[in-house]
C-alpha cells in the first residue's frame, strides 16, 4: 500500500479563529475518504491546506513521502499533482467545453495542442459528454457542467483528487449523474478526498469516512462501521440529523 498524502498535526488559523486543530490524516493510493462535518467546520480549509491554497501554521504536509515546505518547494508543480473539484464549476464562460480541458494541459504543461485534444476528448467522452465538445458552458446543466469541471481536472493527470461538495450547487435531480463519474473514478483506483453531505455515497463508494467537528477529527473508520456503529457520542449525534 503506497502512501499517497499524510498530514501531520496540521494546524491553521484565520486571525484569532483556530480552525484546524491537530489533523492527522493518511491517504494512501486508490484510497476513497469522505470528509463529513457541519458546516464551518473546518473540511474546505483542510482540503485547501493540501492543495497549498492555503498554507498551514505548523504541522506537516508530506505527498508521496516527501514533506512539502511551502518556501522552498515549488507548490505550483505540487498542485498539478492535487486535483480539485469545487462546489462552483468556474469554467471559462467564453471557451467550447473541449477548450475548457485542454487549456491548463497546453498553458501549464506545455503540452502539444494535438495531444491535447485528443486526450481531453477521451476525458469527456469518460464523464459521458462525448456529444459536448463542442458546445458553450451556458449550453449546459450543472450537472454537466460539473462534469467538464472534473474532465478539466483530470486532465492534468492529477495522482490524487479533491472534491469540495461537488454536488451541493446541483439540483436534487442532477446530483446523481456528477455521483455515478465520481464512482467511476473511485473505480478506475483515482486516489480521492471528498468533502460531502451526500451519506449514501459516502457510505457505498467511500472505503473511509472521517468525521470533522470544530476543526477537529473526532471519529474516522471504515465508512460502514462510521454510519452503522458510531462510537463518539458527537458523531450520533451528527449522523442522527444527516441520515
Ligand atoms: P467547512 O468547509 O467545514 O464549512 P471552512 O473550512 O470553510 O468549513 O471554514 C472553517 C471556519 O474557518 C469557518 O468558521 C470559516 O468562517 C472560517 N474561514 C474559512 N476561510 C476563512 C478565511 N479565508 N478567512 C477567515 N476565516 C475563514
Ligand atoms: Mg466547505
Amino acid at each position: 500500500m503506497k502512501e499517497m498524502i499524510r498530514v501531520e498535526k496540521l494546524n491553521k488559523s484565520f486571525g484569532d479563529l483556530h480552525v484546524l486543530k491537530d489533523i492527522d490524516l493518511t491517504v494512501n493510493e486508490s484510497d476513497v475518504m469522505c470528509l463529513v462535518g457541519a458546516s464551518g467546520s473546518g473540511k474546505s480549509t483542510l482540503l485547501r491546506c493540501l492543495n497549498f491554497l492555503e498554507i498551514k501554521d505548523n504541522g506537516k504536509v508530506i505527498f508521496e513521502g516527501k514533506q512539502i515546505e511551502p518556501k522552498k518547494d515549488n507548490l505550483n508543480e505540487v498542485r498539478q499533482q492535487v486535483g480539485m473539484v469545487f462546489q462552483h464549476f468556474n469554467l471559462f464562460p467564453h471557451k467550447t467545453v473541449l477548450e475548457n480541458v485542454i487549456e491548463a494541459p497546453i498553458m501549464v504543461k506545455k503540452i502539444e495542442k494535438k495531444q491535447a485534444i485528443e486526450e481531453g476528448k477521451e476525458l469527456l467522452d469518460k464523464v459521458g459528454l462525448g456529444d459536448k465538445y463542442d458546445v458553450y458552458p451556458a449550453k449546459l446543466s450543472g450537472g454537466q457542467k460539473q462534469r467538464v469541471a472534473i474532465a478539466r481536472a483530470l486532465a492534468m493527470k492529477p495522482k490524487i483528487m479533491l472534491f469540495d461538495e461537488p454536488t451541493s450547487a446541483l439540483d436534487p435531480e442532477l446530483v446523481g449523474e456528477v455521483l455515478e463519474t465520481m464512482k467511476k473514478l473511485a473505480k478506475e483506483g483515482m486516489t480521492m478526498i471528498v468533502v460531502t453531505h451526500e451519506m449514501g455515497f459516502a457510505k457505498e463508494v467511500a472505503d473511509y469516512t472521517v468525521y470533522m467537528h470544530d476543526g477537529r477529527i473526532v471519529e474516522r473508520g471504515p465508512s460502514n462501521e462510521l454510519f452503522d456503529n458510531p462510537k463518539e457520542q458527537r458523531t450520533k449525534d451528527f449522523l442522527s440529523k444527516v441520515l
